[in-house]
């Protein structure tokens, strides 16, 4: 890579999550009494831990779901009152369920998990209050709410007004950009966050880590904010100089802009696509887009992966012991099929025999089956009962409600598909790259599809 960009809140600036989502709540909260819902919502309860990545609103019926890569809805809630098997296969089973459509809306960034939140706590609190809710309605205005909140200064003031308590500092960053400088590589800012509110963020995050280094400006090539992805990926706006508000199409180094598109910076970068490694947390606005409409190298973002990582290092036992389980399954199963099969065998040859002197022994065989079937039963009822309180068990250390963010069962969840799909890189900070040498080149492993497992070499 020549040249490597970045994103800014959320992958430079990591926000402490509960404490945004708690002031982007009482924001919206109180903006949605504003517009007449009950005053009672400024006190209802909300949890700030309800709402994880990857989620699907469903605004018909006011559900919120996760689902698999394929599409099957794997756990739902109603407000906080989680969905019975039954109730989710009524609901999204017996027809294909549509995320692209109207009815449906993704929770793709950790910065709109706080309307999540607010979703399913209103709903939750007016319906044990007996009251009838419009999901579709209110959901909309959650999210207009959420949106003025963010406008008007009611969140982003009270952050730069107390950075420290809303964004934790990599002390890292400076490290890291100064090995990638040094390494002869460029680096740019590309963000959505407007220019005042990115010149403050950056100013907190990197003013005082190099004395090499005495403006965060220092480290970075071209800086873009108010960018205004995906469409910057897409669009022709011309970039507009912030301090003399002239427009270009040739950006220069070391100015700070707003607007701009790729077509103009690729350029000025004047080298291939794949030269170029994109960094971000948005699956859609920073990691699809960027991959689809240029060539651009990808990486992703997610910071929940410090919490995933620790809960699969703390339960390996627990991890090995569902492996096991899963191969007795299996070998139960076929010990289970082999003495139905011989059953019916036997009983096949009862019926032909009505007298013979072959009766007796083939009656005695047909016993010993029925006995080894009624064992073999028990021993796979005892399995999954063991099975399915190990999973529980693993589900809750990864998420009270919704287990794991990358998977859904056995399946990789559609959250975790889409960065299968679309990162060519995941890690949970940008500073883990200073681990590596900047010359480190990132190799794919072999990918292994299910009929060559096990005949690979040494497997
Ligand atoms: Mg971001």
């Amino acid at each position: 890579m020549k040249v490597v960009g970045f994103d800014m809140d959320y992958t430079l600036a990591i926000y402490r999550q509960a404490e945004i989502d708690r002031l982007s709540i009482e924001a919206t909260v109180s903006k949605l009494v504003e517009r007449g819902y009950p005053k009672q919502l400024l006190s209802m309860k909300y949890r700030t831990d309800f709402p994880v990545r990857g989620l699907l609103i469903d605004r018909k019926l006011g559900n919120v779901l996760k689902m698999d890569r394929y599409r099957y809805v794997k756990t739902a809630y109603h407000g906080f009152r989680r969905l019975t098997r039954e109730e989710r296969r009524r609901a999204y089973h017996t027809r294909r369920l549509r995320p692209g459509t109207e009815r449906y809306h993704w929770v793709d960034t950790l910065y709109s998990l706080s309307e999540v939140a607010v979703y399913a706590a209103v709903i939750d609190h007016l319906e044990n209050h007996g009251r009838t809710v419009e999901y579709g309605k209110l959901f909309a205005n959650i999210r207009e709410c959420t949106d003025i909140s963010h406008q008007d200064g009611s969140i982003l003031n009270v952050v730069l007004g107390d950075l420290p308590k809303y964004v934790e500092a990599d002390p890292e960053l400076g490290v890291l950009f100064h090995r990638l400088r040094s390494a002869g590589k460029r680096l740019f800012v590309l963000t959505n966050s407007g220019p005042e509110y990115t010149n403050a963020m950056m100013s907190y995050l990197l003013d005082d880590a190099l004395v090499e280094y005495p403006s965060w400006r220092n480290y970075f090539d071209y800086v873009i904010t108010a960018s205004k992805k995906p469409t910057f990926f897409t669009g022709k706006a011309p970039f507009v100089d912030f301090e003399t508000g002239e427009e270009t199409t040739k950006p220069d180094r070391g100015r700070l802009y707003t607007g701009g598109n790729i077509v103009d910076l690729r350029r000025v970068l004047g080298v291939p696509g794949d030269e170029v490694l994109y960094v971000g947390d948005h699956i859609y606005g920073d990691v699809l887009r960027a991959k689809k409409e240029s060539a651009w190298r990808t990486a992703m973002i997610i910071q929940e992966m410090d919490d995933e990582l620790r809960t699969l290092r703390e339960h390996t036992v627990s991890f090995e012991r569902h492996d096991v389980l899963e191969q007795m399954r299996t070998a139960v199963q076929d010990e289970l099929r082999e003495h139905q099969a011989r059953l019916k065998k036997v009983e096949r040859a009862l019926n032909g025999e009505e007298t013979s002197s072959a009766r007796p022994s083939l009656e005695a065989q047909r016993v010993r089956h029925r006995r080894s079937i009624d064992r073999l039963r028990a021993q796979l009822r005892d399995l999954d009962v063991e099975s399915s309180a190990l999973n529980d068990a693993l589900d809750e250390a990864f998420h009270p409600f919704w287990g794991s963010s990358f998977k859904a069962g056995n399946e990789v969840s559609s959250f975790g598909n889409q960065i299968e799909q679309y990162a060519c890189l995941y890690t949970s900070r940008a500073t883990n790259f200073a681990q590596y040498s900047p010359m480190h080149y990132f190799q794919s492993p072999r990918h292994r599809m299910p009929h060559e497992a096990g005949t690979a070499p040494g497997a």
